[in-house]
């Protein structure tokens, strides 16, 4: 059997993203434009998937990291490039974790959030959480790279806080205003979205990304 060629390996062992076209495993066009700024200063030159006409997986993974590897894999083998994508939500420790990797379809169709967020509220209430330290809740971030031969990296980012009630704030997206970080006062809703950007459990899982796949080493 022939040796497969050297590839690129940076200190931490993992596999270095060499430069060039990165497919975003996406075909929202705010993720695009998100990820192609973090990855800006890395010599990659983003590419959606949306754009190149590939197909969306069905993702039925049963973790954030298993259904990001879902869309980064085959980001990778439909289009021969190497592949990103990333898959997040909001974890509520009361409720198991949920609505975890369903944070989206919480929502329904009409993509509701303040139903989202009520039903969390709902599930909360039933269970008697209402104290601060029963309501304890994260939002995770999971990212994939994978390449066309089948090799994948992939990292989680976490923050820890507290689902609150009412909702408050207007700045964020999703479920961002019934969480506050822990250590702080306002909701992800209400902060200064850089200063949400700069701590985000996606903040976190790109950090980790970098430092192991785009940075010499
Ligand atoms: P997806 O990874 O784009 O499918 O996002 C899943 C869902 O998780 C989103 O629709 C949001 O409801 C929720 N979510 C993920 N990240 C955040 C965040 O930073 N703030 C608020 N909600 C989020």
């Amino acid at each position: 059997m022939r040796a497969s060629a050297p590839r690129a390996r940076n200190l931490t062992g993992h596999r270095k993203f060499t430069g060039g076209k990165l497919v975003v495993a996406s075909h929202n066009p705010g993720k695009i434009r998100e990820i192609g700024a973090l990855l800006a200063d890395f010599g990659v030159e983003p590419v959606s998937a949306g754009d190149l006409g590939l197909p969306e997986p069905v993702e039925d993974g049963d973790s954030f990291i298993a259904n990001a590897e879902i869309k980064a894999r085959a980001a990778a083998t439909a289009s021969n490039l190497i592949s990103l994508s990333d898959d997040s939500g909001f974890a509520v420790d009361m409720l198991n974790g949920d609505p975890g990797i369903y944070s989206a379809r919480w929502a329904g169709a009409d993509k509701d959030f303040s139903k989202a967020m009520q039903t969390v509220e709902d599930k909360l209430a039933e269970k008697g959480a209402t104290r601060p330290e029963d309501r304890g809740a994260e939002f995770i971030c999971a990212l994939s790279l994978a390449w066309p031969d089948g090799h994948i990296e992939s990292f989680e980012g976490r923050i820890k806080g507290t689902a609150i009630w009412p909702p408050r704030g207007t700045k964020g997206f999703g479920y961002d205003p019934v969480f506050v970080p822990a250590g702080h006062e306002q909701t992800f809703a209400e902060m200064d979205p850089s200063d949400k950007h700069a701590m985000s459990h996606r903040a976190l899982a790109f950090k980790q990304l970098i430092d192991a796949c785009f940075t010499a080493g």
